[in-house]
């Protein structure tokens, strides 16, 4: 099918992305890299009358990193991520990630922000989004906000930027070299979305995990942090047995449904191992 007719507008700066926001509302929808939203037009199941897209806004396509944190301009594309202009942990979860979104054609044109507000439940960004704590900067003609992650995402496909707010980047802890990253996903055919992923982040002091954080999709409504399984960690020497204690509690602490993927046992059972290969 075909779009609903719909207004056009390629706004030249960020100012005039919200002075379009703040007078189109909820009638206005952003258009990044297209990938989700045109589909949903095709297909009728969105039929914003104006459209403004922000593929001549300068500004929103940078990745940068200070001593503390890495900024995602919303418009970076996912496949620029499988290669992060930086090197050690972070560069390597944030490639990891990247691979596994969709299929070449679609990392080539979809983002980052566009990503984190579409709000897939299985999506790999949200994910490393909610294990690493992201603070998300949210622009409107009211002003700027910063929210983290664990408010941002509010159900499957819905999250708490309003209707007249761009999301302008993304800030990620920076990880130095004591720490070990991991990601392990689980589809049904290489490029689908994930029945179930685990992304991790562990830092290490004198052998033994000093601080952990670790986060599922597939197995809720939003991304989730495994927080039973990252204190099962801390204390602990990073060898196979606190890998495979804290893959148990992990499966145990989440509380998936089952659908036509997998059932919910099958889903614990692939959160455990998922956890495990992260981990390890
Ligand atoms: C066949 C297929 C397979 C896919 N597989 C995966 C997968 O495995 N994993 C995965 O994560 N994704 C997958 N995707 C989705 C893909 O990653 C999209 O690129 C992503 O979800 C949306 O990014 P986008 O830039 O294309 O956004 P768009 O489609 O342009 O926009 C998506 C939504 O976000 C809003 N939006 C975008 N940017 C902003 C902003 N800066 N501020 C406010 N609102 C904004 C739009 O208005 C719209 O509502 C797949 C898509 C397809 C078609």
């Amino acid at each position: 099918m075909k779009p609903a007719a719909f207004q056009y507008e390629r706004p030249r700066d960020v100012a005039e992305v919200l002075d379009l926001l703040a007078q189109h509302g909820d009638e206005a929808k952003i258009l990044a890299g297209g990938q989700s939203l045109v589909p949903m037009m095709n297909f009728r199941l969105a039929r914003p009358a104006v459209i403004i897209d922000i593929g001549a806004v300068p500004g929103l396509g940078q990745v940068s990193r200070d001593e503390e944190t890495v900024a995602i301009g919303t418009r970076v594309r996912h496949i620029e991520l499988e290669r992060p202009p930086f090197d050690g942990p972070l560069s390597s979860l944030l490639a990891d990630a990247a691979r596994h979104v969709g299929h070449i054609p679609i990392r080539l044109r979809g983002t980052f922000g566009g990503s984190i507000v579409h709000a897939d439940p299985a999506a790999e960004w949200c994910l490393v989004a909610q294990a690493l704590d992201a603070e998300m900067t949210m622009a409107s003609v009211r002003g700027e906000r910063v929210i983290t992650a664990a408010h941002m995402f509010q159900s499957a496909f819905v999250t708490s930027i309003a209707d007249d707010e761009l999301l302008t980047e993304v800030r990620l802890p920076w990880l130095g070299g004591d720490w070990k990253t991991g990601f392990s996903e689980f589809s049904r055919r290489a490029g689908d979305f994930a029945v179930v992923a685990v992304a991790s982040a562990v830092r290490l002091a004198d052998g033994h995990v000093a601080e952990a954080r670790i986060g599922a999709v597939g197995v809720g409504a939003v991304p989730v942090r495994l927080a039973q399984a990252e204190a099962a960690l801390v204390g602990q020497p990073l060898g196979p047995d606190a890998i495979n204690a804290a893959s148990d509690v992990a499966g145990e602490e989440v509380d998936p449904r089952g659908d036509i993927h997998g059932s919910a046992d099958y889903r614990r059972d692939l959160v455990r191992a998922l956890t495990r290969r992260a981990l390890s």
